[in-house]
């Protein structure tokens, strides 16, 4: 089991009595290890938040800023659902559409097919 560094850029200046390791004398607290982290990077949200606040801008600017306003259309917004008050064998599965409010009956396959939709874009 291999343990990952927790990558808030602060985690070591948190006092908890686990982040305090060393010999009586030269002690220190140190970044925390884990086998399993939030995101697969942090050790908890405090450490999260942290790094968001201190990378956050820079990664957006790396990886891509919405510029202008994003449209969902009528195409595609096709959602699954069901009739969520119905028990579970005689429930009703539907697509709905969210701008036309137009419904379309769906089969229980076709719910659970992650492949099947009605939108032009997945
Ligand atoms: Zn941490």
């Amino acid at each position: 089991m291999t343990l990952k560094y927790c990558q808030g850029p602060d985690c070591h200046t948190y006092h908890t009595q686990d982040r305090l390791k060393g010999i009586k004398g030269s002690k220190t607290y140190q970044t925390r290890r884990r086998s399993r982290l939030l995101f697969d990077e942090f050790c908890d949200t405090r450490c999260y938040n942290d790094w968001f606040s201190t990378y956050g801008t820079q990664a957006v600017d790396h990886y891509g800023r919405v510029k202008e306003v994003k449209h969902l259309t009528e195409e595609n917004a096709w959602q699954k659902t069901y009739d969520w008050d119905s028990d579970y064998q005689t429930r009703l599965y539907v697509y709905r559409n969210g701008i036309t409010k137009e419904q379309r009956p769906l089969t229980k396959q076709q719910y659970d097919d992650t492949n099947y939709t009605l939108n032009e874009r997945g």
